[in-house]
């Protein structure tokens, strides 16, 4: 089913002059759209994605289409969602074996190209009376790679296609996945990857680098004061109102997810009174949170055990009164997702084993998805309250999260895998924890960040700097910019 993605927002590049040290930047900016208007000459963009509702393109498309159509580029954005839940799931599997999942067989039979095959062709058909020869195609994601190259062939259209999704090394995965790809990506005029190391051998010679970057004016990142935080996370549910100051509650408050897995009233976290240690992040395995949960755990017990003496009183009070939370959203959405419900009962399952004590310390949180809005303005309140923010995914692509997290200037923790590590310098912008499977080194890198508030300041301030130089969505556009000029 092929639908027109509705893009809310309209913006002007001037709205971006806020964001400090950006003047330069939108000055070339302003420069390069030109540019591309010119060569483009009324050509429209259009972009292609897979319809799903949370996740790294999810999040840029909306601001991606908004800043075109301010640039004076008139993009259309289409979104695609397989009516065959088995090719739901097919596409679901190729972007864990693009990540190299190795908990996936990696084999690939020809009943799973036969859908793939035939699932693009409906989409194709549906597609093909909206696009005009000269229209160029933006088309993001797995899924949508054979519908792109169909059009592609029957308008003979100028066609990109973005993945940022990948791993900097090869794996039977990988090479299972990208050989089952290649047949789809050969008509495309330029693949635009995260990095060099993403890029399949048959993409040498026609690939671009396009990081993604986070939208400093969205209500995912955009400042909120003191007051907005609070006021955000009372609206929520999630911190008690003073009784004097009542907050205007959302349309959907988030919950608690309790030991049987059941969503309760979250009643009062004392996330403002305690150390919060976050991660936002979907019901996924590869997002690493039964470790993430498991090395929350044992630092907790090191410390009960006396294993922490050598630490300050301050700094073990610290530690005592700590909480973890982990956000994502609310399970009843997740359908027949059956990977994202396991791995939602595996959290349950890992806090249920957790002595009651500590599991009071760990914060399971469902957000609600009624309003795209309501959702990212918590998210962001959640980020800004947090003191340390934790990606420990066992995979990433890029990892939006570390940039949200890096630009709203509190220090992170990420894995050593290959999008974060794109992000983040050791001990320079942040840590990067090697073995993001393992409790132990978990537990190793939260006690280096609590015991270090002085390398907390520096990492924050070096990785805001870094997220403001590379992975803005302005600086995303200004790439994008630049191949449309060179290639229209
Ligand atoms: N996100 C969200 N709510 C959730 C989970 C994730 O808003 O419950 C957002 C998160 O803030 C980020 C994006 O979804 O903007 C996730 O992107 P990332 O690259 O971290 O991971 P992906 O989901 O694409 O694997």
């Amino acid at each position: 089913m092929l639908q027109i993605a509705p893009v809310d927002r309209e913006l002007q590049l001037a709205e971006y002059e806020q964001v400090p040290g950006l003047l330069t930047t939108l000055a070339e900016l302003r420069h390069e759209a030109q540019h591309a208007v010119k060569r483009l000459r009324q050509r429209r963009v259009i972009v292609i994605s897979e319809a799903s509702g949370v996740g790294c393109d999810a999040e840029m498309l909306p601001s991606l289409v908004a800043l075109l159509r301010a640039c004076g580029i008139d993009a259309q954005w289409w979104q695609h969602r397989p009516d065959d839940a088995r090719a739901v799931e097919l596409n679901r599997r190729l972007r864990r074996l693009v990540l190299g999942d190795a908990a996936l067989a990696h084999t690939l039979d020809d009943e799973d190209a036969a859908l793939f095959q035939a699932q693009a062709q409906a989409a194709a058909r549906e597609l093909a009376p909206q696009i005009a020869r000269d229209d160029v195609l933006l088309v993001h994601g797995i899924g949508t790679a054979a519908i792109g190259a169909l059009l592609k062939r029957e308008r003979r259209t100028l066609a990109l296609w973005r993945c940022t999704l990948g791993l900097d090394e090869r794996k039977p995965q990988t090479r299972a996945a990208w050989r089952f790809l290649k047949d789809h990506l050969t008509p495309y005029d330029r693949g635009l990857f995260n990095c060099a190391e993403y890029i399949p051998q048959y993409f040498t010679n026609r690939a671009s680098l396009v990081p993604p970057g986070v939208d400093p004016l969205s209500d995912k990142n955009r400042t909120l004061s003191l007051h907005q935080v609070v006021g955000t996370l009372c609206s929520a549910g999630l911190v008690e109102p003073a009784a004097s100051i009542p907050a205007r509650p959302f349309s959907g408050t988030a919950q608690r997810v309790d030991r049987e897995g059941r969503l309760r009233d979250p009643g009062e976290l004392e996330l403002l009174h305690r150390p919060l240690v976050l991660q936002i992040s979907r019901w996924d395995r590869l997002k690493g949170m039964v470790p993430l949960i498991e090395g929350f755990a044992l630092l907790k017990r090191r410390l009960a055990a006396g294993e922490l003496r050598d630490l300050s009183e301050p700094e073990q009070h610290r530690i005592e009164i700590a909480r973890l939370v982990l956000a994502s959203t609310d399970p009843a959405a997740l359908g027949d997702d059956r990977e994202a419900v396991a791995a939602f009962d595996e959290v349950v399952a890992t806090c249920a084993a957790l002595d009651p004590e500590l599991a009071r310390d760990v914060c399971i949180l469902a957000l609600p998805a009624g309003s795209a809005r309501e959702n990212a303005l918590i998210v962001n309140a959640l980020q800004r309250a947090a003191s340390v923010i934790i990606q420990n995914s066992l995979r990433e692509g890029f990892g939006l999260t570390v940039a949200e997290a890096g630009f709203k200037g509190v220090p992170v923790i990420g894995s050593a895998t290959s999008g974060i590590k794109l992000q983040l310098r050791h001990e320079i912008d942040g840590l990067l924890c090697d073995d993001p499977a393992n409790p132990d080194a978990v537990a190793d890198s939260l006690l280096a960040l609590f015991c270090d508030p002085e390398a907390c300041q520096r990492y924050a301030a070096s990785a805001q700097r870094r997220v403001l130089a590379e992975f803005l969505i302005t600086s995303q556009l200004q790439r994008l910019l630049r191949l449309l000029s060179e290639l229209a």
